[in-house]
């Protein structure tokens, strides 16, 4: 069964939900449909309706985005690419498992009192502000040291989670339906200007 992506009313992805909650929300009127998966429909006993792809919500709700910080979730964020070289783990079919790793950009033994310098104030040394995807050489090469003691320069600031971070964090490696590619943040809108 294909699964629907849900849009805020904004259009900002909100998360993937199952066909049957996106034609609830259809048919009670809380949400429009946005794209269809083609030559596909849902028959009942009084109707026939496209099968959605992609369905936005007719009023914006607020989308609580607190994310659990684990090595997936991380690893989606920075689209399973070391943020040091650029080493992406996602295109072949190799298991991602053991190419990439957690990376504490200001290492532990350096946090006073558990908290580190951040990108602009101290956060804590495990918080999405310090931690980054990075390949098995480059934390070898780096070990404790900072990345400007490494002479390693980072591709992007590390940052909190932002919604559209759960859809990408729940399709994990799977690749996003085409007919949800327009509604999907290219990895690149995330980037933040340094
Ligand atoms: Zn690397």
């Amino acid at each position: 069964m294909q699964d629907v992506l849900l849009l805020n009313a904004d259009h900002a992805p909100v998360r993937i939900v199952d066909w049957r909650r996106a034609v609830i929300l259809l048919l009670e009127g809380r949400a429009q449909l946005v794209e269809r998966y083609p030559d596909r429909v849902i028959r009942s006993a009084r109707t026939v309706m496209p099968w959605p792809a992609v369905v936005a919500l007719m009023v914006y709700a607020r989308v609580p985005h607190r994310l659990r910080l684990d090595r997936r979730a991380v690893f989606s964020r920075d689209d399973w690419t070391c943020q040091y070289c650029g080493f992406r783990a996602r295109d072949a079919e190799r298991p991602v498992h053991g190419l990439l790793t957690l990376d504490h950009v200001v290492p532990r033994a350096r946090a006073r009192g558990g908290f580190v310098p951040g990108p602009t104030r101290k956060v804590p040394v495990t918080s999405w502000e310090n931690v980054v995807a990075c390949c098995v050489p480059c934390n070898r090469y780096k070990g404790n040291r900072t990345p400007d003691e490494a002479g390693m320069t980072l591709i992007k600031p590390p940052r909190s989670p932002r919604p559209d971070d759960h859809v990408r964090i729940a399709l994990g490696r799977a690749a996003a339906p085409p007919e949800w590619g327009g509604y999907l943040a290219a990895p690149e809108r995330f980037q933040t200007s340094k």
